[in-house]
């Protein structure tokens, strides 16, 4: 190359969350998401430049790989590889032949160019048609096509460099982790709380993750698939920590107390007030489940009723209005479906008789509650919690 041309990544955030002041912590958190995300194989620097993050690497297929690490983190919204040149006509010209050629195959394409302020004299039309024209002649073949071309040629002039780029990917969007406060998420080994968990994640918060396991009376296998989950959510970062109970003991206790039809509501209580007393210890604000309105008999309005009113946060179920296959792709897209299709017995299901309860009366179960020994079983609990931490 003549002149001095890097390879680089242009990060393209919302808008959402940038207004006044929370505009720089904002980016700050953006920025350091995608420094770690990026990892220290890759040799990237990650700066700011005019309302996008730019990231510099040392080679093209270093670009592309940065590029699909930074679009799986929440607040990106695409990604562009590409080139920065110096403020000269020929110099950006020659290096949008290099996109051209990276690009190929492609027919049609248009030049979209972007001036950031008025310092550079040729403005965006006189750009365009001075680089669509450049490249016109030297790529007879190609078709300039103002909608929809193959290639949409971008050239933005910011800061007194040129940012030269045809190739862009979508990312998922949200706010950057760590943006939005802390939550104490109920996550199962099944389908449904995992992408919950990773729906609030995508929204800014960090989670600490809550899990009943059947123990002692079943096995630990969802305790290793609920770690795998963590692990896989933690490529975008945001779980700090996984906090295991053995609830076992806790649901025969509580099957020998309560009629069987009430016991997923009690259990479920249970596991709330558990909520509760992390929630209070990790200073979450909320707590959250992976509940979907009338997907099975606990999740009606009625049984919600019933579990929430031993909640002392806020309860947020993200899911609550997406249907079993929106969440099953969702799960697939997101790698944990495999992880929870596989087999292992779910607390839920111990003691539980054919036909439990669909609308439970909250008086009722509130008088119930008071009759049982909750205090001392949250201070037992409390105390065998078995918790690991992530270290993010
Ligand atoms: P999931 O697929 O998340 O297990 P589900 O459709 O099986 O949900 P339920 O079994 O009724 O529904 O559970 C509702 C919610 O209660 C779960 O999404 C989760 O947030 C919480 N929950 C249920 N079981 C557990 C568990 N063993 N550990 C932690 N949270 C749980
Ligand atoms: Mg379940």
């Amino acid at each position: 190359m003549s002149l001095k041309t890097d390879f680089i990544c242009l990060v393209h955030y919302h808008e959402i969350g940038l207004k006044g002041r929370n505009r720089h912590s904002f980016e700050h958190r953006l920025r350091e998401n995608i420094q770690r995300s990026l990892g220290p194989e890759l040799k990237a620097q990650v700066s700011r430049i005019s309302g996008r993050l730019l990231i510099v690497l040392e080679s093209w297929p270093d670009a592309l790989t940065a590029a699909g690490l930074v679009t799986r983190i929440p607040g990106v919204v695409r990604a562009s590889c590409g080139f920065r040149c110096v403020q000269d006509l020929d110099e950006i010209c020659r290096v949008a032949a290099l996109v051209f050629g990276l690009s190929e195959p492609f027919v049609s394409f248009k030049v979209s160019a972007r001036r950031a302020n008025t310092n550079f004299a040729i403005d965006s039309m006189q750009l365009n048609r001075i680089i669509g024209g450049w490249l016109g002649e030297r790529f007879p073949e190609k078709l300039v096509q103002m909608r929809e071309p193959d290639l949409k040629l971008c050239v933005e002039m910011v800061e007194g460099a040129a940012f030269v780029y045809g190739h862009t990917l979508r990312g998922i969007g949200g706010l950057p982790v760590g943006s939005a406060g802390h939550v104490v998420s109920l996550m199962s080994a099944g389908l449904d709380s995992p992408v919950a968990t990773w729906r609030i994640i995508r929204r800014g918060a960090t989670v600490s993750a809550l899990h009943f396991s059947g123990r002692p009376e079943t096995a630990s296998t969802s305790e290793h698939l609920v770690h795998q989950l963590c692990d896989l959510l933690n490529r975008i970062g945001g779980v700090h920590r996984l906090c295991i109970v053995a609830f076992g003991a806790y649901q025969r206790q509580l099957s020998g107390l309560v009629p069987s039809e009430l016991r997923v509501i009690f259990y479920r209580r249970l596991m709330l007030a558990v909520g509760n007393r992390l929630a209070e210890l990790y200073a979450a604000k909320a707590l959250v489940t992976g509940e979907s309105l009338g997907q099975v008999a606990s999740q009606t309005l009625d049984n919600i009723a019933a579990v929430d009113g031993v909640a002392a946060f806020p309860v947020f179920r993200p899911l609550i209005g997406t249907d079993k296959q929106e969440i099953v792709n969702q799960s697939k897209a997101l790698g944990s479906f495999e992880i929870c299709s596989q087999s292992h017995e779910d607390c839920c299901t111990l003691f539980i008789p054919r036909n439990p309860e669909t609308h439970a009366k909250l008086p009722k179960v509130e008088a119930l509650w008071q009759t049982l020994p909750v205090d001392d079983w949250l201070e037992q609990i409390m105390a065998q919690l078995e918790v690991t931490e992530f270290g993010l």
